[in-house]
């Protein structure tokens, strides 16, 4: 009996999952870890206490593989993206705890190279919006404020690493400098055409190539575990960035093909094939997968308010009691009676890139009750959803299937509205671990334990499905109201 081990390293747990030669998942281990908040808009995580709970998780793991009599063959990893450590090539000892995507201290830094003309330079390069989120200026900050830092980079004596790339040379035991294509496009220094870090990047922020990893391909050698360190020899053969490891999960492997996550957030990925599509609506382009040195490019958007709009209605209105709840509520009215929410708590993502932008509710009358709200904001959900989807079908004139995940996917009456505004079907498996699966496959290809992707399309999985009922004269008024909606929040 084999198994695989799913290093699944989120922005608040580090998780391990073991997968069978079915697909199935037969164990999880997970901690959660502590975020650091140093000032208003800063965010960072200790990359000690990230890797010891990522390794207590897999010996969790390795234990009860050992109890079965069963064998752990590979390890997949996939991680929350961007994250950005440095750390002493002879010790192991990072310099300055990791800075975690969802940091804004280079926000300032941004806009100055915005204001510079390095966006179109940015774009062309790497894909990406010129933007805090990514790894770039995070790593900049640190070689630029931490006493000493530069030169030591200089002399060598400095490496830099996503999660991905820290956990691997930490289960290496520090004989491993590696990451992934999906992980590196997102770091905002690397050229997703040539497939090389972008010298000219480099040199613009200051940043010693010599520190940076290896780049292979998710599925493959990346380095064999350390005894010492885990307690087994295990080879790591599969990688990628979480929401990568998610299309993979999903088997979205079609061009065309989309996976949306109903999660706090929203996140959508398009596998656009081999085609690297500059997006004209906004969307992110990035490399969804690179197995045997052929790369998959995807298109890559973004709902800020998610799943967060129902946690808002439980705790900031205190009008729903539970999440779960909102299935029923939602059914008991025909409709929202003309209401629309536009949850721009934070602003807008894709595809209007508006961070004034605030929340807006909108259409009552005296007849307005509690459901209709509710109603709305699971509406919500669909509609900007929607936005995202239509972007990407306008940049490639192509949808395939769309497979979700996430929370907020348990919902019925959402996913049917979904596909309602869609007109296109939605399928939703029964299993619902699509990132920790898409690790696992990454790396079960690579082991042998399943041959080809067909092989993976061909495990057990079963699917809820969610057909298009609405006929497109409804369906095109309801967009209509969300969109004027939309323009009055967005003034
Ligand atoms: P994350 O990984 O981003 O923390 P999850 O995938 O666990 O998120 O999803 C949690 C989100 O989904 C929460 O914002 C919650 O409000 C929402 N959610 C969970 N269950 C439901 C449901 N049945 N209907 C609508 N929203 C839900």
């Amino acid at each position: 009996m084999q198994y695989i081990l799913s290093l699944d390293q989120g922005t608040t747990s580090s998780r391990a999952v073991l997968f069978d030669a079915q697909g199935a998942k037969v164990y999880a281990a997970q901690y959660e870890f502590p975020q650091i908040y140093p000032q208003p808009g800063w965010v960072e995580h200790d990359p000690e206490v990230i890797f010891e709970t990522q390794l207590r998780a897999a010996k969790d793991c390795l234990a009860y593989a050992e109890q079965q009599g069963a064998e752990v063959a590979a390890i997949g990893i996939t991680n929350q993206r961007e994250t950005t450590t440095v750390w002493d090539k002879a010790t192991g000892k990072p310099v300055y705890n990791a800075i975690v995507w969802q940091c804004r201290r280079t926000a300032d830094t941004c806009a100055a190279m915005a204001a510079e003309g390095r966006t179109d330079f940015v774009r062309e390069k790497t894909g990406l919006v010129l933007d805090a989120y990514f790894s770039a200026t995070k790593l900049q900050w640190i070689l630029r404020n931490v006493p000493g830092v530069m030169e030591r980079a200089q002399r060598g004596e400095l490496l830099f690493g996503t999660i991905d790339t820290w956990l691997i040379y930490k289960l290496t035991g520090g004989r491993t400098h590696v990451t992934d294509r999906t992980n590196s496009s997102r770091t905002m220094l690397y050229n997703i055409h040539t497939l090389q870090w972008d010298a000219e990047i480099l040199d613009y922020l200051g940043i010693p190539a010599c520190m940076l990893p290896d780049v292979c391909d998710c599925s493959g050698d990346l380095g064999m575990t350390n005894v010492a360190v885990l307690g087994a020899e295990i080879p790591v053969c599969g990688c990628a960035g979480d929401q990568q490891a998610a299309l993979f999960g999903q088997c979205c492997f079609r061009p065309g093909d989309v996976k949306n996550t109903y999660g706090t957030g929203g996140f959508l990925l398009m596998n656009t094939g081999e085609l690297c599509t500059e997006s004209k609506n906004g969307l992110l382009t990035t490399i969804g997968c690179s197995i045997g040195g052929k790369v998959t490019y995807a298109l890559e958007g973004s709902v800020f308010v998610s799943g967060a709009v129902i946690q808002w209605l439980r705790d900031g209105l205190q009008l729903i009691e539970s999440a779960a709840e909102t299935e029923a509520i939602a059914h008991s009215v025909p409709d929202t009676g003309g209401v629309y929410f536009v949850p721009a708590f934070v602003g807008l993502g894709t595809p209007y890139w508006d961070s004034e932008a605030r929340g807006l509710l909108c259409g009552m009358t005296r007849g307005t009750g509690r459901a209709h709200i509710v109603r709305a904001a699971l509406e919500a959900i669909a509609y900007q959803t929607a936005d995202v989807i239509r972007a990407m079908e306008q940049d490639t004139a192509m949808l395939g299937t769309i497979k979700v995940d996430g929370g907020a996917s348990q919902n019925g009456f959402l996913m049917q509205f979904q596909a309602d505004l869609l007109g296109q079907r939605i399928l939703r498996p029964d299993n619902v671990e699509s990132t920790a699966a898409g690790a696992a496959f990454l790396a079960g290809l690579a082991c042998g334990m399943w041959k080809d992707p067909a092989a993976l399309e061909q495990l057990p999985q079963g699917f809820t499905e969610y057909r298009p009922a609405m006929d497109a004269a409804e369906r095109d008024a309801l967009l209509n109201g969300w969109h004027t909606a939309v323009k009055r929040c967005t003034l």
